[in-house]
């Protein structure tokens, strides 16, 4: 059995704590690896030789730091293939998948070359008679970033680039479920030219997490996951006065109206419903569409469609929609969910509960489940489902649809499929969700933008990535300064005066 291990001080470090978690292959129920979980003291071990490394590399001029991201970027490119793999291997997502959730993450270590102009101050010459101001933005010193299972490439790098680009030392406690990309990436890091131990990636569950949250060391703590852990993170940060940007879970309406060009919205809730299993932030789990005649006809092009899913495993071809969801928990808790829509009264449209998949019979393959007639008192509703289950809730109007995405608790993401202008520009003004889409079902901005969500779906007032990270990984000293001067009219240079 593989034993994968702790990235410390720039080596591979056994576990001492003689815990450890199991890391499945999701397509075929196996366990494949365990990986160590770490101890309080290894924690604090791995923190304290954080805080040693991050004296020189915060004191490291900021293009020399970002030189490192640059020759990171050369090598994320050059490995991404082993990378997708490793990825594919203990996530399930498909190959063609997992590559983007690297992609996703490179082009935020790019945007992170341009670090210099994100942490340059501001000046002001002559704030009164012979004195200047000016501000600058320095490294917080040890910082943390708690990652999921969901986008195992993707988070870390999302949480590293800005950290590390911005002078600190991190330290990574990535999901216990997919640890291998995480631990490539750093070595990756080190090959790049960072020096040991400015990044630590510490396996762990919630042991780690909480000698995280208990460290004084530590100043700042970036949390991805589901959103109970992200309000508790938050809240037990704030005790010992951390900064916490904490996102949590999803439940993304996309609304339909008359008007939409309704093959393209249902090629767009293929997509966003079922692409990686239902298993990201982002995917639509409610479709409202407005009207019946439009409900009607959605319903009737998305059931073929959703019929004809490949779901298998990542090494089946490319042609393969989605893969198992991560464990047989995670299956669990999905057909545990469906069997309530039931039990509830939805009309279960497209039923994969019989899905079987010859020679993966233990895999963790959940079939593709469409949901009609959803109501908001329904347990399916409300619950974020991770898993690929789309549900239709039927609105009779435009002002109907958008209320239930401003009534419902999480506030991710959402979209609209209309082709008119007044009705989006309504609908992106008045919605309480950090992201929206115009015919466009999974709206994740570009690096240079960020990535937030409202409600219950973040916690903390910045958002990932874009010059938003750079803020949240910085504070700002202003400084206020007078000299007084020597020179006298007409030139002359008065060395008394400066007495
Ligand atoms: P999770 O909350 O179970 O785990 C996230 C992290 O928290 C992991 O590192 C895990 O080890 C740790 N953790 C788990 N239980 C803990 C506990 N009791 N105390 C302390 N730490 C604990 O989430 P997950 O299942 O890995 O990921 C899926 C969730 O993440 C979904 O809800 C999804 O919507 C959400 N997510 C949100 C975003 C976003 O940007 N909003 C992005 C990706 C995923």
């Amino acid at each position: 059995m593989k034993e994968l291990y702790h990235w410390i001080d720039g080596k591979e470090a056994k576990g001492t704590s003689d815990r450890f978690a199991d890391v499945y292959n999701p397509a075929t129920g196996e366990v494949q690896a365990k990986v160590p979980l770490a101890s309080t003291e290894e924690m604090d071990a791995a923190i304290a030789s954080a805080a040693e490394a991050q004296k020189a590399w915060g004191a490291t001029n900021p293009q020399k730091r970002a030189r490192v991201m640059m020759k990171f970027v050369t090598l994320l490119n050059r490995d991404m293939d082993k990378l997708a793999e490793a990825l594919s291997a203990e996530h399930g997502k498909t190959f063609p998948d997992a590559k983007g959730d690297v992609q996703r993450g490179l082009e935020v270590i790019e945007f992170c070359i341009g670090a210099p102009h994100l942490l340059k101050g501001d000046f002001t010459d002559s704030a009164g008679t012979g004195i200047d101001m000016y501000s600058m933005r320095q490294p917080l010193g040890v910082v943390a970033g708690i990652t999921p299972f969901n986008f195992p490439a993707m988070i870390p790098l999302w949480k590293m680039g800005p950290a590390l680009a911005s002078g600190n030392a991190m330290i990574l406690k990535p999901s216990e479920r997919d640890p291998s990309v995480p631990l490539m990436l750093g070595k990756l890091l080190q090959e790049a030219g960072l020096p040991d131990g400015v990044l630590q990636v510490v396996n762990g569950d919630k042991g780690a997490v909480d000698a995280i949250l208990q460290s004084e060391v530590i100043q700042a703590v970036g949390f991805v996951g589901s959103t109970p852990i992200a309000q508790y993170i938050y809240e037990e940060a704030a005790k010992t006065g951390k900064r916490a940007q904490c996102f949590g879970g999803a439940k993304n309406h996309m609304i339909i109206m008359p008007d939409a060009d309704l093959d393209q919205a249902a090629d767009a809730l293929i997509g966003a419903g079922f692409g990686a299993a239902g298993e990201r932030c982002m995917a639509i789990s409610v479709a409202v569409p407005v009207g019946e005649e439009t409900a009607d006809a959605l319903i009737e092009k998305l059931v073929p469609r959703i019929e004809k899913l490949k779901v298998g495993p990542w090494t089946a071809g490319d042609d393969v929609d989605y893969g198992p969801v991560v464990t047989k928990a995670a299956k669990e808790n999905v057909l545990r969910l469906v069997q309530t829509g039931i039990d509830q009264g939805a009309e279960l449209v497209v039923d994969g509960r019989d899905f079987n998949l010859q020679g993966y019979e233990d895999g963790f393959f959940v079939g593709p489940h469409l949901f009609d007639r959803v109501t908001p008192e329904m347990d399916i509703y409300k619950t974020e489902i991770f898993g690929p289950v789309l549900s239709t809730v039927r609105a009779k109007t435009y002002e109907e649809a958008i209320n239930l995405a401003i009534d419902h608790e999480y506030g991710n993401g959402t979209a609209i499929f209309t082709r008119d202008g007044d009705t989006a520009r309504d609908f992106a003004n008045r919605i309480n969700i950090g992201m929206v889409g115009v015919n466009v079902p999974i709206p994740v901005p570009l690096a240079y933008h960020t990535f937030g969500g409202w409600k219950k779906s973040g916690f903390g007032d910045l958002n990932q990535h874009g010059p938003d990270a750079f803020r949240f990984y910085t504070r700002t000293k202003t400084v206020t300064a007078r000299w007084p001067s020597g020179i006298k009219e007409g030139g002359e240079f008065n060395f008394k005066a400066m007495d």
